[in-house]
């Protein structure tokens, strides 16, 4: 795959090396340790994210995470033909209300070497070896709602962010019981529970390309999915990663590591191989520690999903566009690149902020900060509009990095 050169040898991750748990240890600071564990003042967060709840059992998270497995059914359905079998589990993935799915093999590598936190009901304890031997990973994505998303960075994108990705748990907790009902072992790896590394399994399953934004871009949702992976011995037939062009718009690109509030995101070529990979990868301390900053508005920064060219509504223009990009061939893919970037920025602005009011949430701009100038357009909360925001946001960027 191009976007993900693997290049040298691959080591499995500690799951406590992971940004939560070093959030929960205090280790991104302490105001990112009291964010992580008092209440929000949102109650959409509170019902999501047991560690920001009164009551963790008001989070359907917690539950299924805390909740052991069912039995597997003794009386097994047999699968002669994996391919079928593949077809039919994407079906009822689909029907369950996964937009996306792709079955790869479980590579090892990509499963955690120690688990993190403790699971009562599953016996299991923080720093526990992960001992995981299933045979295959089917990931799915659900596509986040477009226009709450893009009233980011807000209590309204916040919203979309955490209860999409508490809602695509739902769906594969069933996927996961749906298989052990056919006789085969199945786990749903939850936010309570999660023993691999979604995007790099996605990325083999098909489901697109890794981007400069460290995210995963798929063809038709851009990095707007919540990803979702269950792992199982059921046979199935895999699929294979994709190139779909990613490669080629990230390299001229840069819209992302412009726009990110903290300066996260690394401007040019690929610089770094970390963990054997060759890629372009994020600064993801100064990345969570940007949330802390801004808690009294939003918690959950998006910007590099929204502003990302490949995060558009599904229209036949944007087909045009993905479809011109895939289908050059590689060594004369700038020559149409570089254009659609133009286009886009005229057309969705260099800097695109939206106006969403949804519920008795507002996304507009406080009182105190200026309106954006892109016309048709009025940019909220957060502050890099106007000289004094710039430089609050350049504090912000200079405080989260420290
Ligand atoms: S989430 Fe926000 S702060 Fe983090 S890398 Fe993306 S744009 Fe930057
Ligand atoms: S905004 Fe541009 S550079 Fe960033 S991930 Fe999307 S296409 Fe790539």
């Amino acid at each position: 795959m191009r976007t993900v050169k693997i290049v040298g040898p691959q080591e499995r991750v500690d799951e406590r090396d992971t940004p939560h748990p070093r959030m929960q240890r205090g280790e991104l600071g302490q105001r990112l340790l009291r964010l992580r564990t008092s209440p929000s003042k949102d109650p959409f967060r509170r019902i999501v994210r047991s560690s920001n709840a009164t009551d963790r059992r008001n989070c359907l998270t917690w539950v299924m995470g805390n909740t052991p497995d069912g039995a597997v059914n003794p009386e097994r359905t047999e699968v002669p033909d994996p391919v079928a079998m593949a077809k039919r589990i994407k079906g009822v993935a689909r029907f369950l209300g996964a937009d996306v799915v792709g079955i790869t093999y479980l590579d090892q590598a990509y499963v955690y070497s120690h688990r993190s936190g403790d699971s009562a009901s599953r016996g299991e304890k923080d720093g526990d070896e992960v001992k995981l031997p299933h045979r295959y990973a089917i990931c799915l994505g659900t596509a986040g709602d477009y226009n709450m998303y893009r009233a980011n960075p807000s209590r309204i994108s916040d919203a979309e962010y955490s209860v999409g990705s508490a809602l695509t748990c739902v769906i594969g907790f069933n996927l996961a019981a749906y298989i052990r009902e056919m006789g085969y072992p199945a786990m749903a790896h939850d936010s309570g529970h999660n023993d691999v590394n979604p995007i790099p399994l996605a990325l083999m399953a098909g489901l697109g390309e890794l981007g400069r934004n460290g995210l995963l871009i798929n063809e038709k949702y851009g990095p707007g999915l919540h990803l979702f992976v269950v792992t199982t011995d059921l046979p199935l037939a895999v699929d294979h990663p994709v190139d779909v062009g990613v490669e080629d718009f990230c390299r001229s690109c840069e819209k992302c590591a412009r726009l990110c509030p903290s300066h996260s995101i690394p401007f040019g070529d690929k610089k770094e191989v970390h963990n054997g990979v060759e890629r372009w990868r994020i600064n993801v301390d100064s990345c969570y520690k940007l949330r802390a900053f801004h808690a009294d508005q939003w918690e959950v920064c998006q910007t590099c999903v929204v502003v990302c060219c490949y995060y558009k509504r599904d229209t036949w223009w944007h087909s045009l566009a993905l479809w011109l990009v895939k289908g050059t061939p590689i060594p004369l893919r700038q020559l149409v690149v570089k254009p659609l970037l133009w286009v886009d920025d005229l057309i969705w602005g260099k800097e695109p902020h939206y106006r969403v009011r949804w519920l008795d949430y507002d996304s507009a701009y406080t009182p105190e900060e200026k309106p954006c100038k892109v016309p048709g357009c009025v940019a909220h909360s957060p502050s890099w509009k106007g000289k004094k925001a710039r430089g609050r946001a350049r504090q912000i960027a200079v405080q989260a990095k420290g």
